[in-house]
């Protein structure tokens, strides 16, 4: 049981059973997995999916959780990183008091854990947690931080553009695939500020909806391969990946999707053909610093700030992976570990957000 754990480098794995009196044979499982507090308490998101077993349920937490303390490490947050993970009980059951249980879980933990939203849950099943738990980072109160992650990639396509290919935005094309919560903002952000750009969704409303902004729209299978000299995914993990290489007719990759590359051998390519790349999990923690900052309770220049920060940092691993002659996405992973490893948080002061949650 200890081996994924250990494997994962995780710090701690909260296990939550709960047996319903009106249906027995269809119990609640929780895995609440706090990969690092070493920079601080652990955040990250409940994902409510089924799986296949506990074991499955557990190798997510692990691996979601690990990510969430680089992303949050990378960013500059004093902040540690967490997943928690519900397995979709079979059959009917009672949603509100599902996560009125799980709200509970979360009390229990009393602030080494931090929930938020993630596949599978809804504002509204954060806000029965936050009935019996401060402890959560995306409920009604705090709002939807998609525009937040919208502007903090089209912050960090403005500086590769113009710092790293020299291009003014009126001057460049980009290509969006996925016009989602995200998605859609940022190809507004692009076209306000005169940049061309071509789009893609499985969903022919949000394409139509992007071509009445001034997008142009292209099929799901054709965004790859469109010629420009950006292409920012927004919609799916493991997009690119080796089958598909050859087929990029961009020159640099940035965009808000978790995981773009399908492994770090892609990114090691990507690297030797000269396609810039910015990590994912670095250019779309905008949404991360807005729910962390709402709920230490930030100013709003404060997240503001915090979030221009990251060109700052995506800038400096960009000369550095040059200078190193390292693939970006291997140079984030090592530079995220070397700051979670370095943290000096102390455990003692897990309440940091009471006073500042009650005056959101
Ligand atoms: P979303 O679910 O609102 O949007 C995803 C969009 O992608 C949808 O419009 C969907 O129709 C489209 N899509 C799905 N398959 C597609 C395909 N094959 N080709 C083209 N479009 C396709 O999600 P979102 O909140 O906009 O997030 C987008 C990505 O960014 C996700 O990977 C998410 O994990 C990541 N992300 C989001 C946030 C945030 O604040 N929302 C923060 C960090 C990371």
């Amino acid at each position: 049981m200890f081996d994924p754990i250990v494997q994962h480098r995780c710090e701690a794995v909260h296990s939550f059973v709960h047996i319903p009196d009106n249906n027995p044979d269809a119990p609640w499982r929780a895995v609440i997995a706090v990969h690092s507090t070493r920079r601080g308490p652990a955040l990250g998101g409940c994902r409510f999916v089924p799986y296949q077993s506990g074991d499955d349920a557990l190798q997510d937490a692990l691996r979601l959780a690990q990510g969430m303390s680089r992303k949050a490490a990378l960013a500059g947050l004093d902040l540690g990183g967490g997943k928690a993970v519900i397995m979709m009980p079979e059959g009917v059951f009672d949603r509100q008091a599902l996560f009125r249980w799980f709200g509970h879980c979360v009390e229990r933990l009393s602030g080494e854990y931090i929930t938020a939203m993630d596949a599978g849950t809804q504002v509204e099943d954060m806000d029965e947690i936050f009935r019996h738990t401060r402890h959560v980072a995306s409920h009604s109160q705090i709002g939807d931080p998609s525009p937040h992650t919208a502007r903090g990639v089209w912050q960090a396509i403005r500086y590769v553009l113009h710092e790293v290919l020299g291009l003014a935005p009126t001057k460049s094309r980009v290509a969006v695939q996925g016009l989602g919560h995200v998605g859609m903002l940022l190809t507004q952000h692009l076209l306000d500020n005169g940049v061309q750009v071509v789009v893609s969704d499985v969903n022919s409303d949000r394409c139509q909806q992007a071509q009445s902004m001034g997008a142009s729209v292209v099929a799901p299978e054709q965004i790859l391969q469109q010629k420009v000299d950006l292409l920012a995914p927004c919609a799916l993990g493991g997009v690119i990946h080796a089958g598909n290489l050859d087929e990029l007719n961009c020159q640099a990759i940035v965009g808000a999707a978790n995981n773009q590359l399908e492994d770090a051998d892609c990114g090691r390519e990507l690297h030797q053909r000269g396609i810039v790349i910015a990590p994912d999990y670095l250019v779309n923690a905008g949404g991360l610093v807005f729910a962390s900052g709402r709920y230490q309770g930030w100013s709003d220049e404060r997240i503001a700030a915090q979030i221009d920060s990251i060109t700052e940092h995506l800038g400096d691993l960009l000369r550095q992976s040059q200078q190193r002659d390292i693939a970006v996405n291997v140079l984030a992973d090592q530079l995220a570990d070397e700051a979670i490893a370095a943290g000096h948080y102390q455990p003692a002061t897990h309440d940091m957000g009471k006073e500042a949650l009650w005056s959101l």
